[in-house]
């Protein structure tokens, strides 16, 4: 068997000692002579598999107790239309911070629903920066702001939580969620897809205040409500049983190895071996201002777009794959999730150092 270093940007890579585990666990899980996939999900044993998911996923995040985490279906894209459905209520307007590809396609989702207030926009500068508070200019009266606090393709990532008053904020995670500590309790409602940084496609992650859920606008359907998924523990139909589990495995892992705090110092480390091969080669462009690049997204551009097919061909001889940027930016994009390791890192700027010295 031999692995590769992936560096998707979702679906993504999954630690090796989860994908062991669940190897190990794929025919009898716990003695249970089933595989999870074929379990009820209204037996015991997974009800014990999702509890435990819960439970290690708020112990990670530190989850205030007036929060209900919901794991739900239809990616980051469906919650584009869950937040403005369950959260526009009678002012019917929203305020949305617009820094790359995954906050615009969530104002166009939300445009749907009631007014958009673009409350700030770095499009103008190709989204290479996270707007500080100064830049912002919020309404007194939107129902939510909503933010992406990392852009999975343009590499933008908020270190600082934009103050809004009481207004609640809503935030993207999908690329980063569990990266790093994040202060939940800034939040009004905290969304992510589990295919990048969580787990394996299907589930979706929701985290949000007790007080937002039961405004729906009226007419929708059930499945879209909120309170649905609250009001059942997550279960009112079949929920993603297996990527609960994987999810589950995942928040163990991150448990063994000392938490968020711990995962943090790592991910700092691995970006930077990136960064510093891009900025010390005098070849290699990365367009984000330095103090909001991405820990988790990085990409990069050549400096002439003819020497990228020659530059991924040598990455996949070196195990290097999934490498290939976004076809809006072009160039390359280095996705290092908290499974990616160092050890992933370090040959990928091994290889662009050599890749430069040679054709720079
Ligand atoms: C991938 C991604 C999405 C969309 O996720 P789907 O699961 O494909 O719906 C939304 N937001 C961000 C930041 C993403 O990276």
């Amino acid at each position: 068997m031999s692995r590769v270093f992936n560096f998707s940007a979702g679906p993504a890579i999954l630690p090796e000692t989860v994908l062991q585990r669940a190897k190990d666990e794929m025919l009898d899980w716990h003695g249970s002579g089933m595989s999870v996939m074929e379990m009820s999900h209204r037996g015991k044993e997974f009800q014990s598999i999702i509890d435990q998911a819960e439970a290690d996923f708020r112990e990670l995040l530190n989850i205030p107790a007036n929060y209900k985490v919901l794991f739900l279906q239809g990616g980051g894209t469906l919650q584009f239309a869950m937040v403005p459905i369950n959260l526009m209520g009678a002012r019917k307007k929203a305020d949305y911070i617009v820094t790359g590809a995954w906050s615009e396609k969530a104002v166009s989702e939300a445009r749907r629903f009631g007014a958009v207030h673009i409350a700030a926009s770095t499009k103008a500068e190709k989204y290479t920066h996270a707007p500080s508070q100064a830049e912002l200019d919020l309404s007194p009266d939107a129902a939510y702001v909503h933010l992406c606090t990392n852009e999975t393709i343009h590499g933008v990532e908020f270190f600082g939580v934009p103050q809004t008053g009481d207004i609640p904020l809503v935030a993207d995670m999908s690329s980063h969620l569990l990266s790093r500590p994040m202060d939940v309790s800034q939040y009004g409602l905290i969304y992510a897809g589990a295919q990048k940084n969580v787990g394996p496609v299907g589930l979706t992650a929701v985290i949000v205040r007790e007080d937002l859920i039961g405004h729906v606008l009226p007419g929708m359907p059930l499945m879209l409500d909120y309170a649905t998924h609250a009001h059942h523990g997550s279960m009112y139909n079949t929920p993603p049983t297996y990527a609960i589990y994987i999810a589950g495995l995942v928040f163990q892992w991150l448990k063994d190895l000392g938490g968020l705090t711990a995962m943090e110092k790592i991910n700092v480390a691995k970006a930077k071996v990136i960064y510093d091969a891009i900025d010390n080669s005098g070849f290699y462009v990365n367009p984000v201002a330095k103090p909001d690049r991405s820990r988790m997204n990085i990409p990069f551009t050549l400096p002439d777009a003819a020497l990228d097919a020659e530059f991924l061909a040598g990455a996949k001889e070196r195990g290097i794959q999934q490498i290939k940027g976004h076809k809006s930016v072009g160039g390359m994009r280095a996705s290092i999730y908290n499974a990616m390791p160092m050890a992933g890192c370090q040959a990928l700027a091994d290889y662009m150092t050599e890749f430069a010295r040679i054709r720079g």
